[in-house]
């Protein structure tokens, strides 16, 4: 039977790790699978992940069944990180998923038991995973514009023209912060605004929310999510403790509902379990405990929020000192957007001859979109990249 099968599509980010790995070169640079990297190149385990999995060693008692909706513990905790304080906990579900990635698909698999056939508009360009999801879950998908490759920022007018043509039945994707691959993020007033069309137009807002905490902060990095869910009637809310908790292999997320009431909340849920129950019956458990274990401890919580602010606070002196590098380097201040941006990643413009050339001469790996993971960086490969690209460049 095998023999049917055709070839998957390569992805192409899986593929350029494979290559990067393969490089023999002593000094090559990663700059493109988005995990981040401290000052000596490692990802580290965090301080309070150690000790919770310490604690876990020590008080865990039994590794026995729990059930498809995982921890509740960590599911609340999650659900308070996301929503804040006045979280109008009585319409939201949620349930424990195997990463951001498991969130995603359980969340459009429910979308097509609610609404066979349902389109989810995605921003162009997105994260690759996006649409190969939704294909796989049975849904239609369309595109929005989301970037303007001129101001390297968010394509402002083109997105709210189009989604001015989303309606009832249609779920439209938004990434909560950091958006991947770009680095372009939208503001306050324009969340406010896609709030206001979502009401008007009766589309189903879906955040992905995969770097809280890796842009400005953990409170402002859920402002647009927070925006949405104080004005609409139904949301789909897709989160991921990988970046954030450095849990990456772990596998943690956890995908929530924000349904019109209690009673649409409760089926919404049930829906989720049943749908975790016929995929993988329960996510894994260790991960979560240790969010959970964390989330649920004042110190354990307040030396992870010091250690994630940190990591953040490196992130933006790498896009500062990135950026002031390139305008030494070209003498050109067209890569100043870099410190703009925010997350790991930025979109550098840079085509895709001049990131073979990077590759094949200097060693330096982005993704051919011109995607570079700006958290892959330090000291000495931002003195590299300036040197390899005012080489490429001539
Ligand atoms: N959404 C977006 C936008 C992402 O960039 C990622 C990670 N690359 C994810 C979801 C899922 O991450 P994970 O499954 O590793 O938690």
């Amino acid at each position: 039977m095998f023999e049917t099968l055709h070839p998957s599509k390569p992805d192409q980010i899986m593929a350029l790790n494979a290559a990067f790995r393969a490089d023999p070169r002593e000094a090559k640079l990663d700059l493109g699978v988005g995990v981040y990297k401290d000052e000596a190149g490692r990802t580290p385990i965090l301080r309070a992940v150690k000790a919770a999995e310490r604690r876990l060693v020590e008080t865990q008692a039994t590794k026995a069944y729990l059930s498809p909706a995982g921890d509740p513990a960590f599911c609340a905790a999650m659900v308070a990180l996301a929503f804040g304080a006045d979280a109008p906990n009585d319409r939201i579900a949620a349930v424990q998923t195997v990463g951001g990635t498991g969130a995603v698909r359980i969340l459009c698999d429910l979308v097509a038991r609610a609404e066979r056939g349902a389109t989810v508009w995605l921003p162009d360009p997105t994260w690759p995973n996006h649409p190969a999801i939704a294909k796989q879950a049975g849904l239609g998908f369309r595109t929005y514009t989301y970037f303007d490759p001129a101001t390297v920022g968010v394509a402002w007018e083109a997105m709210r023209a189009a989604l001015s043509e989303a309606g009832p039945g249609d779920v439209v994707l938004l990434h909560g912060c950091c958006h991947n691959p770009t680095g372009a993020d939208l503001t306050p007033e324009q969340w406010r605004e896609i709030a206001a069309l979502a009401v008007d137009r009766g589309f189903t807002p879906f955040l992905d929310l995969a770097y809280q905490g890796f842009g400005d902060g953990l409170e402002p990095d859920a402002t647009g999510l927070r925006i949405l869910a104080a004005a609409v009637p139904e949301m789909l809310v897709a989160l991921s403790c990988s970046k954030n908790f450095a849990l990456y292999r772990d596998r943690v997320g956890c995908a929530a509902v924000l349904a019109a009431a209690p009673a649409a909340a409760d089926l919404a849920g049930d829906n989720l379990r049943a749908l975790a129950r016929v995929t993988y019956s329960m996510p894994a458990d260790h991960g979560a405990a240790v969010v959970s274990t964390i989330l649920g401890d004042a110190a354990l919580r307040e030396d992870w929020t010091a250690e994630l602010d940190a990591m953040r606070a490196r992130i933006l002196t790498l896009r500062t000192d990135l950026a002031a590098a390139l305008r030494e380097r070209l003498n050109d201040d067209g890569f100043d957007f870099i410190s703009r941006h925010r997350g790991m990643f930025s979109l550098t413009g840079l085509s895709a001859e001049i990131v073979e050339r990077m590759r094949a001469e200097h060693g330096v790996y982005l993704v051919g979109d011109g995607r570079m993971n700006v958290a892959g960086l330090n000291a000495a490969g931002v003195r590299r990249f300036a040197d390899a690209l005012a080489a490429v460049r001539g």
